[in-house]
């Protein structure tokens, strides 16, 4: 299964299905309500762009692991 990654000094994307998740700490809510993943994703290959083997948190990836969102808050910023 791959995902989408940014690679954040060229601020591309790509997609991996070579990475690992750690420090996964389940599911929680933020003070605002906002359930994320508390887990770490790391890439085992390096980064097609800029050679590195970045580590994200899951939060951060475009594509979210099973995380329950409510329709009406992940619009924002659109005006
Ligand atoms: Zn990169």
């Amino acid at each position: 299964m791959e995902f989408i990654f940014i690679c954040p000094k060229r601020n591309m994307t790509f997609e991996s299905a070579d990475f690992k998740v750690t420090e996964n700490r389940g599911v929680i809510s933020d003070s605002s309500g906002n359930k994320t993943l508390d887990a770490k994703v790391e890439l085992n290959e390096p980064c097609p762009f800029c050679g590195e083997k970045h580590v994200y948190h899951a939060s951060e990836l475009p594509c979210p692991f099973e995380i329950p969102r409510s329709s009406s808050e992940t619009e924002k910023g659109n005006q």
